[in-house]
């Protein structure tokens, strides 16, 4: 049933994949190749152009002055020309690379909005940043280098192999022949790597995930006085970094040392080969001097290749842990006949519903077991009972934020299954015990509830949400930046404005999720009278926590593991002498225990 965290089957393979996104960019990606191949043509043609010079112009006997310095003048205007062709790959491809990271980007921030609760509840913000950032950026330098520096070097490979079989075909096949073990060298190192890579990637993601946890918990390290608990802790992803980091450096110091002594040596062994032809007079220093501008044509090339193994390492890996995202299917999407939910009255049906958090035991324990309830059109129901009983869970099947097991919901007699998300959620609004607040405006913050807003509905909306006079009370007023994740507000205040955007959603569904934390007595009111405005002709889940809310309702569920143990109305409850008279009692004060 979980198919979250379940990559699904490929349909194509990871480098078609990749060559997908270039797709869009066909124009920049050819402007860059051709600029790209004019700059092997030069690397080419320069050795050759020498030696025509050296050859036909340069006899100390019959020097031809005019011939050589048009010759020359082309090279000069050769160069510029090379040099324009550098600027473009430089910033043409750049900007290729970076169109293309924007692009997948964007799909894979597209597509977390697509997974559910469950995959949030698996997956590690950190991990997920490092994704969307980190491994992109690797993932771009090889969309940008990889065709580019794989078309250059074949071309110049080939290119100045047949220029060199053409000038001293002996030389060529020497220099050649190098090349096999040069390859060898440079696969057996790729492959290791690409693996130590994966490695760095991974370790990277896990101290992000830490950097991340810590830093939204730095308060409460700090209330616990546990700064050096935490130190530890990230020490400890901190040093499989190292480790990771160092395995990959010693495998790129092996590789880049190795690539040293190939080049060099291919020097060494076209001065060794043509000494012996020249002192044979088998050839001439001319042709040596030609030979030598090769090698680095020659050499040039290898190097880049080896450079773009090592980035095609870096690369895919990033691209594989993109795509492993990327192949999260969502569990809750809408079924393909799902239709809309309109006109909704809202009545409310909870059909034998069963159902367990997906977790890693073999088997899962069920939170919620054949759980029938009705609730009529604008009633209001209270769910009360110990904590963990599985009020929060049954509250949260409604929107199809998690799937049920076993049984059925239905709005107005239609299965949530078999209606939009979108049309449902939006039927649907959701005050929560822990508001999460933008760091933006709080005028922004209560624009949410509905993108569209007037500025005059967002104040009316606060009016109504009994939190304008303390936005009033602000420096800026509705301007005022309410800090990451509303932290300059007081948890009143920040259930007020949620209370705001479910007034301007204005869904006839509503589901209230009240604050356990003590408020004082004024803030209790206003909330009171807040959420007593909102239900107001609507039907209400409240997972109640306050014997006013409980009081008012039209009926009281009381949940604990066993499931619903009893219903009925306040005095019902009381007179039955249950579970719910125990909660009320021990409740001397003001709240009911959660
Ligand atoms: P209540 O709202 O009545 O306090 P909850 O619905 O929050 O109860 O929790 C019911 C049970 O489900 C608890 O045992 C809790 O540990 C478990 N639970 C809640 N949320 C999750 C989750 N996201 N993943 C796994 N288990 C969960």
């Amino acid at each position: 049933m979980n198919m979250e965290n379940a990559p699904k089957k490929n349909k194509k393979g990871a480098l078609s994949r990749f060559a997908s996104y270039y797709k869009p960019h066909m124009g920049l990606f050819m402007t860059d190749m051709a600029c790209a191949l004019f700059i092997s043509a030069v690397d080419i043609s320069y050795p050759l152009i020498s030696r025509k010079a050296l050859y036909d112009y340069l006899t100390p006997d019959a020097p031809k002055y005019a011939p050589f310095f048009i010759l020359m003048a082309i090279c000069f205007g050769m160069y510029l020309l090379r040099t324009l062709a550098t600027f473009i790959v430089t910033y043409l491809g750049h900007t290729l690379g970076v169109n293309i990271e924007a692009d997948m980007r964007r799909d894979v921030f597209s597509h977390l909005q697509k997974l559910g609760f469950s995959f949030y509840d698996k997956s590690r913000t950190g991990k997920l940043l490092s994704r969307c950032t980190n491994d992109l950026f690797d993932v771009t330098e090889l969309a940008h280098h990889g065709p580019e520096d794989v078309f250059i070097s074949i071309v110049t490979f080939l290119g100045a192999f047949v220029a060199m079989l053409f000038i001293e075909w002996r030389l060529a096949l020497v220099l050649i022949l190098t090349v096999p073990i040069l390859m060898l060298f440079v696969m057996k190192l790729r492959t290791r790597m690409s693996r130590t890579s994966r490695k760095v990637k991974e370790g990277v993601a896990i101290i992000n995930a830490d950097i991340e946890s810590s830093i939204s918990g730095a308060r409460v390290a700090k209330a616990f006085t546990n700064e050096n608990y935490e130190i530890e802790k990230f020490e400890k992803g901190n040093s499989i970094f190292i480790k990771s980091k160092r395995r990959y450096y010693k495998t790129m110091g092996l590789f880049h040392a190795g690539m040293e002594f190939f080049t060099s040596i291919m020097g060494v062994l076209v001065l060794t080969v043509s000494g012996f032809l020249i002192m044979r007079g088998r050839m001439d220093q001319t042709t040596l001097i030609v030979f030598l501008l090769y090698v680095s044509s020659f050499t040039n090339p290898i190097r880049k290749l080896a450079a773009f193994s090592e980035q095609y390492a870096m690369g895919m890996a990033g691209f594989k842990r993109f795509t492993e995202l990327l192949d999260t299917e969502p569990e809750i999407e809408d079924a393909p006949n799902a239709i809309e939910l309109k006109e909704v009255k809202g009545e409310i049906d909870f059909n034998n519903v069963t159902f367990a958090y997906q977790t890693d035991d073999e088997t899962p324990r069920n939170v919620l077991e054949t759980i029938s309830l009705h609730i009529k059109s604008g009633e209001t129901v209270a769910l009360v009972g110990p904590s963990g009983g599985g009020k929060t869970t049954l509250c949260h099947l409604l929107p199809r934020f998690y799937e049920t097991v076993d049984g059925s919901i239905t709005v107005d007699g239609n299965d949530i299954k078999s209606v939009t998300l979108a049309s449902l959620r939006r039927n649907i609004g959701i005050v929560q015990q822990d508001v999460f607040l933008f760091a933006a405006s709080i005028k922004d913050n209560i624009r949410y509830g509905r993108i569209d807003a007037t500025d005059e509905e967002i104040v009316r909306a606060a009016i109504a949400a009994e939190i304008h006079d303390d936005i009033m009370r602000m420096p800026d007023g509705y301007d005022t930046v309410v800090g990451e994740r509303g932290i300059t507000l007081s948890g009143g205040q920040k259930q007020r404005v949620s209370i705001a955007r479910i007034f301007l959603k204005n869904p006839p569904i509503l589901i209230l999720d009240e604050a356990t934390s003590a408020l004082d007595s004024a803030t209790e009111a206003r909330i009171t009278a807040a959420f007593e405005r909102l239900s107001k002709g609507r039907t209400t889940l409240v997972i109640a926590h306050r014997l006013s809310t409980v009081r008012n309702a039209d009926k009281i569920a009381v949940i604990d593991e066993r499931g619903i143990v009893e219903m009925g109305s306040h005095d019902e409850l009381i007179a039955l002498g249950g579970e719910y008279k125990k909660l009320h009692d021990a409740q001397n004060s003001f709240y009911l225990i959660k």
